[in-house]
């Protein structure tokens, strides 16, 4: 392999792993209620879900490259996560969540022919600030240039497991209940995703990301991951009714 190529990998490698070790993504609390949206809205894609409950993470990244919104790397700021949000009203505000959340709600309900469903997926867009705020210091607006709000959760890493590894539980059985797997790809592929999901949790006291570039980079290669990931299993479990 040329070096170029390799150091290139590499790089890619470990952004990837930084990524899926510690911070906002991979904050399983918000895929606990994607899980859990199965029942409410069954006629959606598992990655529909994780992606409402997750939104405002997935447009983050995109918003700290244009110079939207601003983060800084600062080890020790709380004992779970490394990040020092500066900066997020747009992604992360409780206004504009409200409003991303009716229109993606919107979308959902058009592509589902489902009108009853703006709600559910509005409110899944909005409980990403509702935990963001639990678990993070007071870095949450509810407006831009309001005063920020948060209680600091990730102040304790053992309060932060249980209450996590709590929720996966319940979301992961609301969906076992929700769906049955049609083949070994509904079964082993979902097992495989909660385990993946798990194995990165219990390494997450790993070193902070480097940089703010490989933090974005990674931001969107993992997400890209977990949600191609959710769209297959989930497209060989049938939804019970
Ligand atoms: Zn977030």
């Amino acid at each position: 392999m040329r070096p170029t190529l390799r150091s290139a990998l590499a790089i890619v490698e470990a952004d990837l792993q930084v990524r899926l070790r510690r911070d906002d993504l991979l904050f399983i609390g918000h895929f606990a209620l994607g899980f859990a949206a199965k029942r409410a809205a069954p006629r959606l894609s598992l990655a529909v879900l994780f992606a409402g409950a997750q939104l405002a993470d997935l447009m983050w990244p995109f918003l700290l490259v244009a110079g939207i919104e601003q983060v800084r790397i600062e080890p020790g700021i709380t004992a779970f996560t490394p990040l020092d949000f500066v900066s997020y009203p747009y992604s992360h505000s409780l206004l504009f969540l409200a409003i991303w959340g009716v229109l993606f709600g919107l979308i959902c309900a058009g592509v589902a022919r489902e009108r009853r469903m703006v709600g559910w997926i509005a409110a899944l867009v909005v409980s990403h600030w509702v935990l963001d705020w639990i678990t993070h210091r007071p870095d949450l607006p509810l407006y831009p240039g309001s005063e920020k709000l948060g209680l600091g959760l990730w102040n304790s890493v053992p309060g932060t497991i249980a209450v996590e590894l709590t929720m996966l539980a319940a979301g992961v059985w609301v969906y076992i209940r929700a769906t049955r797997a049609r083949d070994r790809v509904g079964r082993r592929g979902f097992a495989a995703f909660v385990g993946f999901l798990l194995a990165t949790y219990a390494v997450s006291l790993g070193p902070p990301p480097p940089s703010v570039p490989v933090l974005i980079v990674s931001a969107v290669v993992g997400a890209a991951l977990l949600l191609i990931w959710a769209l297959w299993f989930d497209r060989h479990r049938t939804p019970i009714t």
